[in-house]
């Protein structure tokens, strides 16, 4: 048995533990993914309502200025009415003054018509903010509640690197810095037991005379398909971890 061995299978299985905490945190989950894009398309509806009613709301503005306009020539019109009398000019001031008022009846009604449009959308709006509300505070809570549990997984972590760096320290340099680097290309896993002529790192089989040497000898291999460290599983994991073995 090689302490050193026995250690990476140890620093192995850490590492895989700290994976599986990083991965559980890489991901935002649904929930949170789902209110953040319901929000995102709700305050983008009030916007256009709300560049709409302020739109609609210029336009009623205008108009009544138009409107009051309209209303100060009438009354202009209508004082200059009481002035003359029978002569033809006082036709003519009778049907400007018709018109006048055909203007004004016009643009009041486009003013009413703008109103209620106005009304509409407004209500409309205060739906949809009110929508947003809800959804907002499922999405505060989904917030802390993700923040809070990357908090305990970084916590976690930091434990587990802990113990990895005491580990890390016994082990001799060498095989230490081959085992880094074949776990940061093979996915994870650096070194893999034999089991049955087979590597667990890549589940091929690996040739027989290593197989033999592997099961008497001390020193490092390396599987030839795979280049992880490998070591024979029934030096270094207890009996009850074994099925009966086939060769
Ligand atoms: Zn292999």
């Amino acid at each position: 048995m090689q302490e050193d061995i026995a250690r990476l299978i140890e620093l192995q299985k850490i590492d895989l533990e700290i994976l599986k905490l990083e991965r559980s945190i890489a991901e935002i989950p649904q929930e949170l993914k789902k209110a953040k894009k319901e929000s995102e398309i709700l305050k983008e509806k009030i916007n256009i309502l709300e560049k709409t009613i302020e739109e609609k709301d210029k336009q009623k503005n205008l108009f009544e200025e138009e409107l009051k306009e309209e209303q100060k020539r009438l009354k202009q019109t209508q004082a200059r009415l009481t002035q003359i009398r029978g002569s033809r000019d006082y036709q003519i001031l009778l049907r400007e003054i018709e018109e006048m008022k055909k203007t004004i009846r016009l643009k009041e009604d486009e003013i009413l018509k703008l109103m209620e449009e106005i009304e509409k959308l407004e209500k409309e709006r205060d739906n949809l903010k009110a929508q947003l509300e809800k959804v907002q505070e499922v999405l505060d809570e989904e917030t802390k509640k993700f923040e809070k549990f990357c908090e305990e997984i970084n916590a976690e972590k930091e434990k587990l690197l802990k113990k990895r760096s005491e580990i890390a320290g016994k082990i001799s340099g060498g095989i230490l810095k081959k085992y880094e680097v074949i776990r940061q290309k093979k996915g994870g896993i650096g070194i893999a037991a034999v089991e049955n002529g087979v590597c667990e790192g890549c589940f091929m089989s690996v040739p027989p005379q290593l197989y033999n040497e592997l099961q008497k000898d001390n020193r490092f291999y390396e599987c030839p398909h795979c280049k992880r460290i490998i070591y024979y599983k029934r030096i270094y994991h207890k009996e009850e971890e074994f099925l009966p073995e086939n060769s």
